[in-house]
């Protein structure tokens, strides 16, 4: 009998928090909007969460080459592509 076994609650730790400010700011941090406080925050947290480095060097990435090519916006394959690599990098670390 399992009945007295409480499912673990999925509690919001403060790595998650962290995520969800990466994510909040991604693109203040791109268009260089951040305060300084956030910044570090946001410096702080990349330095040691691969899927929160992985998807702001996708969003730096897809911003230079948008900038470059002068289009509008990146072609969703484009990003697909870069995000792909990026992954397997940040996994082969
Ligand atoms: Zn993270």
């Amino acid at each position: 009998m399992n009945a007295d076994i409480t499912p673990v609650p999925h509690e919001a730790a403060e790595g998650e928090s962290d995520c969800q400010h990466i994510l909040t700011h991604l693109y203040e941090y791109l268009d260089s909007e951040m305060t300084p406080d956030d910044e570090h925050r946001m410096r702080a947290h990349v330095a040691h969460c691969s899927p929160c480095l992985a998807e702001l060097s996708l969003e730096e990435l897809v911003k230079k080459l948008v900038k470059r090519s002068c289009a509008e916006r990146a072609p969703a394959e484009l990003r697909v592509r870069i995000h792909e690599q990026i992954t397997v990098m940040a996994v082969a670390d």
